[in-house]
């Protein structure tokens, strides 16, 4: 018999152990690395290149690659595409493993029936007169849980 070894702390336990439930949906053990991009599919989220983002002046895409950067690390749209499907867009500057984790909380919410809010903004406005980023938040219970 295999010994689970769970956190101490009620709430630690309870997500540990969906955690595991997502590790066992997706046939991933728990020694095996957890792939977010594959992952991804089965929680009907697209992952967009930012580079394939239409209607962006250069202005604005020099803005939230540099100092904006940091400001943002990516989200999901909170309205589904036609086939219910949801868009994700990464922060490209962040580099891949950010990336992953940033993909992953992603998933975690819509795996854990998560819905979002309200409408927060990722940056802020700038003089130069570059738009502030929208995106749907959670809770901070949720976003915990995540
Ligand atoms: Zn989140």
């Amino acid at each position: 018999m295999r010994t689970l070894l769970l956190p101490s702390t009620e709430k630690r336990k309870q997500f540990e152990l969906r955690a595991l439930a997502l590790r066992d949906f997706a046939g991933v053990t728990r020694d095996q690395p957890l792939d977010p991009f594959a992952l991804a599919t089965f929680a009907r989220l697209l992952v967009v290149d930012f580079e394939a983002i239409e209607g962006l002046s250069e202005a604005t895409r020099a803005h939230l690659l540099g100092e904006a950067s940091d400001e943002w690390s990516g989200g999901a749209c909170s309205r589904p595409l036609p086939d219910g499907w949801r868009l994700v867009i990464l922060n490209p500057a962040h580099g891949t493993q950010r990336n992953r984790a940033t993909l992953m909380e992603e998933i975690s919410h819509v795996f854990l029936g998560h819905a979002a809010n309200r409408l927060a903004p990722v940056t802020s406005p700038t003089a130069d007169g570059n738009p502030r980023i929208l995106t749907r938040d959670y809770n901070h219970d949720d976003e915990e849980a995540a």
